[in-house]
């Protein structure tokens, strides 16, 4: 890459960066190199067969070189396969873009990737911020799901039955002291370890790479929209914002119900990682109305979470999902619902106590 291209992209990546935040990037840097030779040998004594995933990924870790001071190995790891997955997918359903996509690491601490859409090459930013928000609650929904699924058959209709195992284990505090950080600092960069059963590693991964994929397949949206009315930074004539975000989700949505199929994810293809991404940033949003005591401003740019939600459940049922996708995907929404619901009232006792009352 030519100098000063890196420098463009540099530049926008310290506009993402929040201040202060230099030196904790340093340190995963610093952290990455000292660590990175025992990674690999780990990743390669877990490995079970030559040239399988575990492996491929020991070699690069050891190959990996940094493009400029804000680059990330796992970001890149992460997001750039997501990257060429979305945009394949796209051309194969004839919306192919017609400018090449760069994925580039974000040193924001928000959950939401940017789009920086161009003539020439876009740039599509994410990074830590995204994927530790949704590994964090991909952790919490999949424990909780995974207990609920204990109950007897006939109580996994019943919400009080659910709450009731959900309080017997630590899903809910742990969804609580999420929503908390959330609150305090809008991001969940840094939360620290999370304990879960290694038997639900595969669950967890895949409800990840579903949120993941779907926020990348966003983006995708917006430089398509991009190209086509580039002067009105893809707003079409008669849209407003609002509803130009939905058209975005619904890419992302397509995208992710294709991704599904192809990788052989349920939730990407139920829609259940969209669907749980947004309950997530809805629960924090309600937790820090609750501790600030103030409603969120409504943005005329923005959809809420809410909206996004009901959004996507109706492109869900518009698809013509089947009857047990859509029991699925209600069973997981009522764990979920469950889950949150207890974090609002952990959050009003909180709020109670330091009060005084
Ligand atoms: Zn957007």
């Amino acid at each position: 890459m030519d100098n000063e291209n890196q420098r463009y992209i540099e530049y926008f990546q310290r506009q993402l960066a929040p201040e202060g935040s230099d030196a904790f990037w340093k340190g995963r840097k610093v952290w990455f190199e000292e660590n990175r030779v025992e990674l690999s040998e780990q990743l390669h004594s877990l490995s079970k067969s030559d040239g399988d995933r575990l492996q491929t990924l020991a070699t690069s870790i050891l190959k990996h070189e940094d493009q400029g001071e804000y680059d990330s190995f796992f970001a890149k790891e992460i997001f750039e396969p997501l990257v060429e997955i979305a945009l394949d997918i796209c051309k194969k359903n004839k919306i192919e873009l017609k400018n090449p996509v760069k994925f580039v690491n974000s040193p924001g601490l928000d959950p939401s990737p940017v789009a920086l859409a161009s003539s020439a090459e876009h740039l599509l930013f994410a990074g830590q911020g995204t994927f530790s928000f949704c590994n964090y609650w991909s952790k919490v929904f999949s424990s909780a799901i995974a207990e609920v699924a204990e109950l007897p058959e006939e109580e996994r209709n019943s919400p009080e039955a659910i709450v009731q195992k959900l309080l017997q284990g630590n899903v809910i505090m742990d969804a609580a002291r999420l929503s908390l950080r959330y609150a305090h600092s809008g991001s969940l960069v840094g939360f620290g370890r999370m304990a879960q059963d290694d038997d639900l590693t595969a669950f967890r991964t895949l409800l990840v790479n579903a949120m993941e994929i779907f926020a990348i397949g966003h983006e995708i949206g917006h430089f398509l929209a991009h190209e086509d009315y580039p002067e009105t930074s893809g707003i079409r004539p008669g849209q407003d914002a609002k509803s130009h975000e939905l058209e975005c989700d619904a890419i992302g949505l397509a995208i992710s119900t294709e991704y599904g199929v192809r990788n052989k994810n349920p939730f990407a293809f139920q829609l259940i990682g969209p669907l749980l991404l947004f309950y997530a940033l809805h629960t924090c949003e309600r937790v820090k109305s609750i501790l600030v005591d103030e409603e969120p401003i409504l943005s005329d740019s923005h959809p809420t979470h809410e909206e996004r939600f009901s959004h996507t459940l109706n492109f869900l049922s518009k698809v013509g999902a089947s009857k047990d996708v859509m029991e699925g995907v209600h069973f997981t929404l009522e764990v979920a619902l469950c889950v949150g619901s207890q974090v609002q009232v952990i959050a009003q006792k909180l709020k109670t106590h330091t009060n005084g009352e």
